[in-house]
This record gives C-alpha cells, structure tokens and sequence, in this order.
C-alpha cells in the first residue's frame, strides 16, 4: 500500500494542527458529493471500530447521505449504541445493521497479558483502581477487551451480534426487527466480507 501519511511528532502545538485541518476542509469543501438533504438513503448502519485505518464510508464506496456510521473501540454494543440505533431505526427508517470487525484489532488483546499489563501501566495504579470502582468492572471488561487472532475477533462480532438481537428480542416488536448482519474488513487488502 503507497501512503503520504506522514506521523506527527507528539508535541505539534494545536494552532498548526488546526491550521493543516483547515487546509484539508477545504480540499473537502471542493470535491464535496452526495447530499444534504437525504440522511440514510440505503437504510444502512455500520458499527466500525475506532480505528482510523477503518474509513466506513471509503470501505463501501458510499458518499455523504448514503450510511450511517457509528464507531467505538472494538465495534461493541454499548447502551449508547443501542440508543443510537434506536433513533437510527424509528427516526431516519434504518432496516439493516452491520458489525463490522477487522483484522489487527487493538481491542482483540484480551489473551496477551503483555499488552494488557502495558495499558494498566500507562494508566497507573491509582487512575486504575478508580476506574475499577467507578465502573465496578475489571479493567478487561470494561475496555471491552476480547482475545486476539481473526478467530477471537469474529467471534467477537458474532457475540456483539447476538447482543443486540437480545434486545431487540426482549423489547422490540418483531414488525420493526433490522436485519443485523457480521462483517469483517482485511486492513491490508480492504477486503469486506459478510460473515
Ligand atoms: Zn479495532
């Protein structure tokens, strides 16, 4: 893969950061496609990872208007997604949902106790045992950290999956079930494949 992206060192003050994100804004603004008057014309929802190497829009060719996006670590059904795919469904008519997980996932570190203990460190001890308390969850699970390898990450979104059709099951009537489909992305090819 050719690629321009340069890292930035970590100490870039905002105002040159703000600057380039100006420039590239209106680099957008003149090829700007799509539509402002259509939001989710192929009734469609993605869940994507965080991840920046997973462009939602780019992955399925789609210009603004056309998908609706919701990103978090490790694509999860979190009670905010949920609320999200509940307006999504009633408000704007969405009838499909996508999980879509991808390979090198940096939520899929749930089996490597290195990197685990490298997270933990950078957070330290005593940010940690808040959060603990805060969340009354063990660091792993409430990071949402699940075990690596393509195996550990498709079943991470076949899990993810069978959350949300539980509540669907459990609160919705079957007449307004979305169609919930798992995905998985090929970083290194861009290769999408439902599951
Ligand atoms: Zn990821």
């Amino acid at each position: 893969m050719t690629s321009k992206i340069v890292k930035l060192p970590e100490d870039i003050s905002w105002k040159k950061l703000k600057a380039d994100f100006l420039k590239r804004n209106r680099r957008w603004m003149k090829k700007k496609s799509g539509t402002d008057k259509i939001n989710g014309a192929l009734r469609t929802i993605v869940l994507a990872c965080l991840d920046s190497r997973i462009p939602v829009d780019l992955i399925f060719d789609a210009v603004p208007g056309e998908i609706l996006v919701m990103k978090n670590a490790g694509n999860e059904i979190s009670e905010d997604v949920w609320r999200s795919l509940l307006l999504a469904t009633y408000g704007i008519g969405a009838r499909h949902i996508i999980i879509m997980g991808h390979t090198h996932c940096g939520t899929a570190i749930r089996d490597n106790e290195s990197k685990v203990s490298g997270v933990k460190k950078n957070i330290g001890g005593e940010t940690l045992a808040k959060l603990e308390d805060y969340s009354g969850k063990e660091l792993a699970d409430f990071l949402g950290l699940f075990n690596s390898g393509d195996d550990g990450i498709v079943k991470n979104v076949h899990g993810q999956c069978a959350i949300l059709q539980k509540k669907f099951d459990d609160l919705i009537p079957k007449k307004d079930h979305p169609n919930i489909v798992p995905a998985m992305y090929d970083i290194e090819t861009g290769e999408l494949t439902f599951l």
